[in-house]
């Protein structure tokens, strides 16, 4: 079964293994393999679900909302997201306004029939309207019972900070942040971590396998496995290419072999057991194109890393 671990200094507890949908739900997988994928996480022990509307232009939300129907709601964390613009285009229909945040969660709560969200959680940090309008709406939002918590995703430690300031003002908290981490991408560890834990937040963290690549089944100089993200030309090969084409990163990923091998791991169960020793990750946010990539992945709950197997880690991507 899965562990839990507290969000933020918030009592919610989520399941340190999340599921999430991003360019599989509605667009690389057909509705049969995401609803077996679902089904996977639910039998693994996951209860919190991960998606946003932009994904899949709203369609990812429809078909978890779908796999999850008949599923005791009490015993469900659900997240999604709002910031991108989902509709054909209006004036009004991207960013974090408070129309536009007021018109996203009803369609996010139709689409994934439910009366509320557990995380509800700004995409991006919104340049263009005042920080004051989005927290005023967010805490519309939580009084009128349609998200129980409100966090946020890419932000900076200083958007943080001035975002937890203004919540605390209007009798809410922010209670976390969803950036990008792996053991190939740590930025967060410099700012974002330290002043996240000054403040009561905690990461939810995407792509801890970096979107297939920390599994080692991209191979310096030969060609993407068939049906891999890299091959899916919906969108999930354009989103992976970032850590494609570098065969120098990609031998020193293989160099992770024998330390998942001296674990008892897989490369994919390391990789996610990696952001889960970092005590401000509150959930890896894993992805799957198939449901046993999900049994195979949730297995790297409770996996305690020792030190020098980190080091041997940092020292085989380039770290140390
Ligand atoms: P992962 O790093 O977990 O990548 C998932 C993909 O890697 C799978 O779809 C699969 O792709 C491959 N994979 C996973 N496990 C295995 C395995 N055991 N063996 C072989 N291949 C495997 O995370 P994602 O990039 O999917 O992101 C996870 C979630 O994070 C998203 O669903 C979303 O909820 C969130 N997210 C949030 C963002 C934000 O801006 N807030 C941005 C992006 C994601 P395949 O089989 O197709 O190769």
């Amino acid at each position: 079964m899965v562990n839990y671990r507290y969000l933020g200094n918030s009592g919610l507890k989520v399941t340190e293994i999340t599921y999430g949908n991003w360019l599989t739900h509605g667009s690389q997988v057909e509705n049969d393999t995401a609803k077996a994928c679902v089904q996977a996480a639910l039998d693994a022990g996951i209860t919190s679900f991960d998606t946003a509307d932009v994904y899949a232009n709203t369609k990812a939300e429809t078909v978890l909302g779908e796999a999850l129907k008949g599923q005791r709601r009490q015993s469900l964390e659900i997240f999604t997201k709002v910031y991108w613009p989902t509709g054909p285009g209006g004036a009004n229909d991207s960013g974090l306004s408070r129309k536009h945040i007021m018109e996203s969660i009803h369609g996010s709560l139709e689409r994934l029939q439910t009366d509320y969200v557990d995380l509800y959680q700004a995409h991006r940090y919104d340049h263009d309207t005042p920080l004051e309008e989005t927290m005023q709406a967010f805490a519309d939002i939580v009084r009128q019972g349609k998200a129980l918590y409100i966090g946020v995703s890419e932000w900076t430690a200083d958007q943080i900070r001035a975002g937890h300031a203004l919540a605390q003002d209007l009798g809410f908290q922010l209670i976390s942040n969803q950036p990008q981490y792996s053991a190939l991408w740590r930025v967060i560890e410099e700012e974002v971590v330290p002043t996240s834990k000054e403040l009561g937040l905690s990461q939810i963290v995407w792509s801890p396998v970096a979107q297939g690549v920390l599994t080692g089944k991209y191979k310096p100089g030969a060609p993407a496995p068939a049906g891999s993200r890299a091959t899916d030309e919906k969108g999930g090969a354009r989103m992976i290419s970032r850590f494609l084409g570098d065969d120098e990163l990609l031998a020193r990923v293989q160099k992770l072999q024998p330390i998942a091998d001296e674990l008892g791991l897989s490369m994919a169960q390391l990789a996610v057991a990696w952001v889960l020793q970092n005590d401000n990750v509150a959930a890896a946010l894993i992805g799957a194109s198939r449901p046993e990539q999900v049994a195979e992945n949730v297995k790297a709950s409770g996996v305690v890393i020792p030190p020098e197997l980190l080091t041997r880690i940092d020292d085989a991507l380039g770290d140390s």
